[in-house]
């Protein structure tokens, strides 16, 4: 299903009411790694929309590799998030980390994101490709891309064609990044598939000084949408400071990546 040999043009996902991935627009989706509180969130959203993200980023559920980080305020961060799309107007994507939680999720939110620890939890897969709304769906961090493609089948094929593949980052023997962002994902997913693609730099570095260099280049190599980590104070976030932008830099990016695209 998700195969360019089935389907020839490339597929656009509509999000919420007003943002679709895929189109002639590159789509930036922007926020904190993790919902902290409702001030935190309402500002990083008011914050990117003012810089030009049309879609909102915040994990409520947060898979953290050490059962003692902080795990992220579940149902309370949903609200959360919905009072600041309230707000805003932005759409929202968030984390699902369990077949149980689902329908929960689905509830509140307009995208669902399948992290990179999940992508081959085919439990989880085949849940959210019954749930009605449209997955971001990260390569896991040690993926070949045939087996990020099967992924993307396992939620197709219960019959939900709303799914973009994320590269975030693989796992190599480079240690001066957090990961190593495969840009050669985008050109090599886009002979394979009609599927829209997302590049998220942040965590495919883990360093907020590589973040804005690294959009431009996905933007070029052909990246349908963005995804960035911005945090009002990156000091104190709960989770990935070091890799989130602050708001100024992230404003300059956003214009930089306009000038690109008026180039274009
Ligand atoms: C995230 O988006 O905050 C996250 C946990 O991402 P990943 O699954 O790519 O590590
Ligand atoms: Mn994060």
């Amino acid at each position: 299903l998700a195969s360019s040999e089935v389907k020839h043009e490339p597929s656009q996902v509509k999000v919420g009411d007003s943002v679709v991935i895929g189109g002639d627009k590159v789509v930036v989706m922007a926020g904190p790694c993790s919902v902290e509180s409702e001030e935190q969130i309402i500002e990083s959203a008011r914050l990117v929309k003012a810089a030009g993200a049309t879609m909102l980023r915040g994990g409520a559920f947060k898979p953290r590799t050490s059962p003692y980080s902080f795990q992220g305020l579940e149902e309370e961060g949903l609200k959360m998030l919905a009072k600041a799309r309230e707000l805003t107007g932005l759409p929202f994507v968030t984390e699902v980390i369990n077949p149980e939680t689902v329908d929960l999720v689905a509830d509140y939110a307009d995208m669902l994101q399948i992290g990179a620890r999940n992508s081959q939890n085919f439990a989880l897969l085949k849940k959210v490709g019954q749930c009605g709304k449209p997955i971001l769906l990260k390569r896991g961090m040690a993926m070949t891309i045939q087996e990020f493609l099967m992924s993307a089948e396992y939620i197709m094929s219960e019959g939900n064609q709303g799914v973009i593949l994320c590269e975030r980052g693989i796992r190599t023997f480079e240690t001066a990044t957090r990961n190593t962002l495969d840009l050669s994902a985008i050109p090599v997913l886009k002979m394979k598939t009609h599927l829209p693609i997302v590049i998220d730099p942040s965590h495919g570095t883990g360093n907020y000084h590589y973040v804005a260099p690294m959009c431009y280049a996905a933007v070029a190599a052909g990246a349908d949408a963005l995804i960035v980590e911005v945090h009002p104070d990156p000091e104190r976030a709960s989770s990935d400071g070091p890799q989130s932008l602050k708001p100024k830099k992230f404003a300059a990016m956003m214009e930089k990546l306009r000038l690109f695209a008026e180039a274009d």
